[in-house]
């Protein structure tokens, strides 16, 4: 097989988002091992560092966003403008790459399902498409919910329904539909409608496993007209060099070793989400008081309006002394496969969920929007291994939280469930299992592309 791909070239084209890239350069660096040459045409903003992935060629293109859409922090905006505005760069540069190789011959074009106009590109230059999405389906179906539901004039709700059921979807409520604050429903629909557009697709590649989301692959799988491939987890198929947007700050490992084992919180709320001050204080009397040792990512940024670490209460770190660690920036897969750790504090986004259901490690949820808020119901209602914080972030109730996760026998219970999970995730990963057998029918398809 290694033979036959080398003069395949694969072109990829991620999201310029932390949780698309790094699940689309991890599918890279599998697909490099299959013999794949890889190319990544990429956008300048949150361009990916070259010198992680030396076996990879990157291009970057003109995305020309202007400073205020990216210092906005408006996504949906930001996605709807790449979209709009790459059209003509990405087309110079996939020509290019053609003509520059005639003898290296692009197999396809791997795109993220957000950056939908590299379809049209693709197809006018007579080159396969395959689209990878980044986050679960459940997540992708409670997304076509949301678009259903508005059309019917269910969305927006009132506060009262909140806790209403969606109709069809146990146990989501309509709280926990991936909407979005970020923009108005029109601009979030465009994006949907578009990355749900399959039509020109050779496959659709899902980074995700059977034994998590079996009922929901099996309802996508009758609703779509494309060959599709869930070969998740992505980052343990291969192991794949870190693609960190942010510099990793790892002296924190030094610190985890002398924690004992399982005794640790780990509190990351990604690369995206932010929490007020005020959020920030209750986090802090909330960790501190639940006397558990803790390592706390504080992301710049990830407090409104302030770089965040110099806004933590006055008192609080005299307070946890060595019994907590902050870093701006954590290696967050090392970090949960070390023995120390022994919960997760998350916003659940799905690379987080995935990496921390991957190392059997139990999780508080914290959502903040978008599929975090799918997400998080399913950590705490379907695969029963957290808890979800419901109500306004209080210190009386993070520290309650803390101490049933790390200490309770209801965490204990879920500790079991999760190392249960782990272990269905590392069969389905084995020879046998459902996501090594998707692995290898997907390079097939490449190969007779
Ligand atoms: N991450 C990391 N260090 C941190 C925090 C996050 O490496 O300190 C990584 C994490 O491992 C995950 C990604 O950033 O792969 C975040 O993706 P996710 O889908 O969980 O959330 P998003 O950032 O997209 O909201």
């Amino acid at each position: 097989m290694e033979k036959e791909t080398q003069s395949n070239r694969l072109v990829l084209f991620p999201c310029p988002l932390q949780g698309h890239i790094s699940p689309m350069l991890q599918l890279g660096s599998f697909l490099h091992s299959k013999g794949f040459s890889i190319t990544v045409i990429h956008t300048q903003f949150n361009s990916p560092n070259p010198s992680n992935h030396l076996d990879f060629t990157f291009f970057p293109i003109q995305d020309g966003l202007t400073s205020e859409e990216i210092s906005s922090g408006n996504l949906v905006a930001i996605l709807l403008a790449i979209n709009a505005n790459c059209k003509v760069s990405f087309r110079q540069r996939l020509a290019q790459v053609k003509e520059q190789e005639p003898e290296n011959k692009i197999t396809c074009v791997i795109h993220d399902d957000l950056m939908y106009f590299t379809k049209a590109v693709a197809k006018d230059l007579n080159i396969p498409n395959i689209m990878l999405r980044t986050t679960s389906v459940t997540n992708f179906l409670a997304r076509t919910a949301v678009l259903q539901l508005r059309s019917k004039g269910h969305i927006p709700f009132p506060d009262s329904q909140s806790l209403s059921p969606v109709p069809g979807f146990h146990p989501l409520r309509l709280k926990d539909l991936p909407t979005t604050n970020f923009d108005t429903f029109e601009k979030y629909s465009e994006l949907v409608v578009n990355a749900c557009d399959v039509r020109t697709a050779s496959a659709i590649v899902w980074n995700t496993t059977d034994c998590l989301e079996q009922s929901s692959l099996a309802q996508i799988q009758q609703q779509c007209p494309v060959p599709m491939f869930s070969i998740g987890p992505f980052h343990k198929i291969e192991a794949a060099a870190s693609s960190s947007l942010l510099e990793v700050d790892t002296s924190c490992i030094a610190w985890l070793d002398k924690q004992s084992n399982s005794s640790v919180i780990y509190v990351s709320l990604g690369s995206v989400a932010s929490i007020s001050e005020k959020e920030l204080t209750e986090m802090a009397w909330g960790l501190a008081n639940g006397k558990q040792p803790f390592l706390w990512v504080i992301r710049p940024g990830s407090v409104s309006g302030s770089d965040g670490i110099e806004q933590l209460p006055q008192g609080f770190i005299e307070a946890i002394g060595e019994r907590g660690y902050i870093v701006k920036w954590a290696p967050q897969r090392e970090v949960l496969s070390h023995r120390a750790v022994g919960g997760f504090w998350s916003h659940c986004g799905w690379n987080s969920t995935l990496e921390s259901l991957s190392e059997g490690i139990p999780m508080i949820c914290l959502p903040s929007f978008g599929d975090q808020k799918v997400h998080s119901r399913y950590v705490s209602q379907v695969w029963k291994v957290g808890l979800h914080l419901d109500n306004e972030l209080e210190r009386g109730e993070i520290e309650r939280a803390v101490r049933k996760l790390m200490v309770d026998a209801d965490g204990e219970v879920m500790r079991v469930r999760a190392k249960d999970l782990k272990e269905k995730i590392e069969v389905s990963l084995r020879n046998g299992g459902s996501s090594y057998k998707f692995l290898n029918k997907l390079v097939e398809l490449i190969m007779s592309l």
